[in-house]
């Protein structure tokens, strides 16, 4: 029988989302991989467990994760239901709709009967009687943003969810949404989810000037770029079916040659060694640099990678020249820092 760490509240930190009520830990699990039907039960149990005794207090799933879609929700059901279902108050659990579940027209974006249906069915697949958090996982460009925000409004009204947020929307998108959520005094969106790390800092000028004037949390997902930015690819080498070349970092991938990556990478490594720290953990304290990012969304796929990450948060302060070094490689990187240089 699992019984969690006496003490897993004296490591962890924990952030404000925005100017809400609610905290998140410094660093959040995702369940977009590893927690499957493919995968291996045991050890996404594990993780889960290792996550819960060292204070992380929140775990993001969606409709679609697994392989096959559901079955990531399914497991994490299971295993609230089996270990930590005495600790529900004790967690944020999260799940979004808007990528493809179901066939026809009615299985994916943004319309009223797809997010209402999908919460739905992500309530039963998990056994919970509620989310802490439902994102609009990603913008729809033919539905109203009024009718996706006016869903999201229901399920908090209705009690399915207690928070709404929305993921991947554009700056501008998002402050729509908070205006039009505040002109028909719907549900606030309390948080942001967006792609953020040190190979892609769109936000950094589109985004958290928006949700800091709103007062809206933010956690950054894939802070190690789904993998790279952490010892696996410091030769620069990146197989064409990795989840990195083929997903969310696969512009920068695409864009820079073997050799580029290789020195991009080893550049980083190396201020990471000389903070005492992997690349993995820098990567992840430099996601959180900034406190308008609330939190941290990592994925893991084994308890060593997890306990690894989570070392993160014995060194989150970096120098000026630290940051300086970053933003070097970054611009050799080819990462547009146009917001640093019109400060400057
Ligand atoms: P990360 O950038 O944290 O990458 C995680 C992967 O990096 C792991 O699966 C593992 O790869 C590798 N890794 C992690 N730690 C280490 C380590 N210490 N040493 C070596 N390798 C390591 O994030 P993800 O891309 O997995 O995304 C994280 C979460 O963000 C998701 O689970 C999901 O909740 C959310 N997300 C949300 C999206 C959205 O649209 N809103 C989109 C994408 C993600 P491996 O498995 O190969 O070992």
């Amino acid at each position: 029988m699992y019984v969690p760490e006496i003490n897993r509240y004296d490591t962890m930190q924990y952030r404000r989302s925005g100017r809400s009520g609610i905290q998140l830990p410094l660093i959040s699990l995702g369940l977009w991989h590893n927690f499957g039907g493919v995968d291996n039960f045991e050890n996404s149990r594990a993780m889960l467990h290792r996550a819960f005794d060292l204070g992380i207090t929140h775990f993001d799933l969606a409709n679609n994760y697994g392989p096959p879609p559901g079955s990531a929700e399914e497991n994490f059901g299971r295993i609230l239901a089996a270990d930590l279902a005495a600790y529900r108050d004790e967690l944020i659990i999260s799940t979004k709709a808007g990528y493809l579940m179901w066939p026809g027209p009615y299985g994916e974006w943004g319309s009223r009967k797809y997010i209402i249906a999908s919460c739905d069915q992500s309530l039963k697949r998990m056994g919970v009687e509620y989310f802490d958090l439902f994102y609009s996982h990603r913008p729809d460009p033919n539905t109203p943003l009024e009718e996706t925000l006016a869903a999201l409004d229901t399920l908090v009204k209705q009690g399915k969810a207690l928070y709404a947020g929305v993921s991947s929307y554009t700056g501008a998108q998002f402050s729509d949404s908070v205006r039009i959520a505040q002109q028909h005094d719907w549900a606030p969106i309390t948080i942001h989810q967006p792609y953020y790390n040190m190979l892609a800092r769109t936000i950094e000028w589109d985004l958290l000037p928006q949700t800091e004037r709103f007062g809206a949390g933010v956690i950054a997902f894939a802070p190690l770029a789904s993998g790279l930015l952490t010892d696996k690819f410091l030769n620069g080498e990146v197989s064409p079916t990795s989840r990195a070349a083929t997903i969310w970092p696969r512009q920068w991938v695409a864009e820079h040659s073997v050799e580029e990556r290789r020195r991009i990478l080893s550049g980083l490594n190396d201020i990471a060694k000389q903070r005492g720290q992997s690349l993995a953990q820098m990567a992840i304290a430099w996601s959180l640099r900034n406190p308008a990012v609330t939190s941290a969304l990592i994925g893991a796929s084994s308890v060593a990678q997890l306990e690894d990450n989570l070392a993160t948060v014995r060194n989150l302060k970096f120098s000026p020249e630290e940051l300086e070094a970053i933003d070097s490689d970054a611009v050799e990187a080819g990462i547009n820092l146009w917001k640093k240089s019109s400060d400057s």
